[in-house]
């Protein structure tokens, strides 16, 4: 039987949305190479609530849930259906977690459409969010990802899309592309664990740096979903791009059961607007 791979997205700030760089040419690089998905799930660190939740609207809207950045972003529109049958299967197949069917809530967050642009730029596969449970602990994000293992055997993309060092008070716009010591050293502990022990993926939450790099973890837990389904596959995963944005952003990509792509260029992810770390809801 072949599996679709899986893949975690190192998102990034919005404005990667917009621009061509390393980072933006892997995640379309990733989208040319995979077999063409019958639908994608999407867990975006974007939709983070207090209850697992799964889109279900046949035409879901495109959320901009930013605010300060360029009129061109909340232009974009990412026009992909959804798939109601398939939210209702997942609902299903989870239990007994419980997952409750947004008909009328959210749609396709930047989250899941700044990366979308890029990997599958037609809008014509169909995409449904699942949210992240915020009041829940990291194994059950790592339970709930194993338990849509059946997926992609079935010809379901899972696509987490995060950031595994996201620290948007310490963000430095002095270092473009490079990392504090604590930022490097926490992105090198996961890319560890997601290369060579992906099941070890929930103790990342004890390492030293993970206060630092992840002091809230909407943007860690997509990896957990990806981690969890690489286990359950006994499968590894293999780094897509990696490298950092202003300090205290980690740009790393991970694909399970991937091939390997090429990307030509150097360039770095883009600056952001001139905006104070707390005005910044990405
Ligand atoms: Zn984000």
């Amino acid at each position: 039987m072949t599996l679709m791979p899986a893949v975690f997205f190192g998102h990034g700030t919005p404005m990667n949305a917009l621009d061509s760089n390393r980072y933006t040419e892997s995640w379309r690089a990733f989208g040319a190479e995979v077999p063409r998905p019958r639908a994608i799930v999407m867990v975006s660190a974007h939709w983070y609530i207090n209850a697992s939740a799964v889109t279900a609207m046949a035409r879901p809207k495109t959320i901009h849930d930013f605010y300060g950045f360029p009129a061109e972003l909340f232009a974009m529109d990412y026009p992909a259906p959804g798939d109601p049958g398939l939210a209702e299967e997942i609902a299903e197949l989870v239990q007994p977690t419980w997952i409750g069917i947004d008909v009328d809530s959210w749609g396709i967050d930047h989250g899941a459409w700044s990366v979308l642009v890029h990997a599958f730029p037609d809008a014509d596969i169909p995409v449904v969010q699942l949210s992240i449970n915020a009041t829940k602990p990291f194994d059950y994000h790592f339970d709930l990802g194993a338990k849509l293992a059946p997926l992609r055997a079935a010809g379901v993309l899972i696509v987490g899309s995060g950031n595994v060092v996201h620290n948007l008070q310490r963000i430095d716009p002095r270092r473009p592309d490079s990392a504090f010591d604590w930022a490097q050293r926490f992105d090198d502990a996961a890319a560890a664990v997601m290369t060579g022990t992906p099941a070890d993926a929930v103790r990342l939450e004890k390492h030293p740096d993970f206060v630092r790099a992840a002091p809230t973890p909407d943007h860690f837990i997509p990896l957990l979903y990806v981690a969890g389904l690489a286990a359950a596959a006994g499968q590894t995963a293999d780094v897509l791009v990696d490298g950092y944005a202003m300090g205290s952003l980690s740009m790393a990509s991970y694909a399970i059961g991937g091939r390997d792509v090429d990307v030509d260029s150097d360039r770095g992810a883009p600056p952001l607007p001139n905006l104070p770390a707390d005005e910044m809801n990405i």
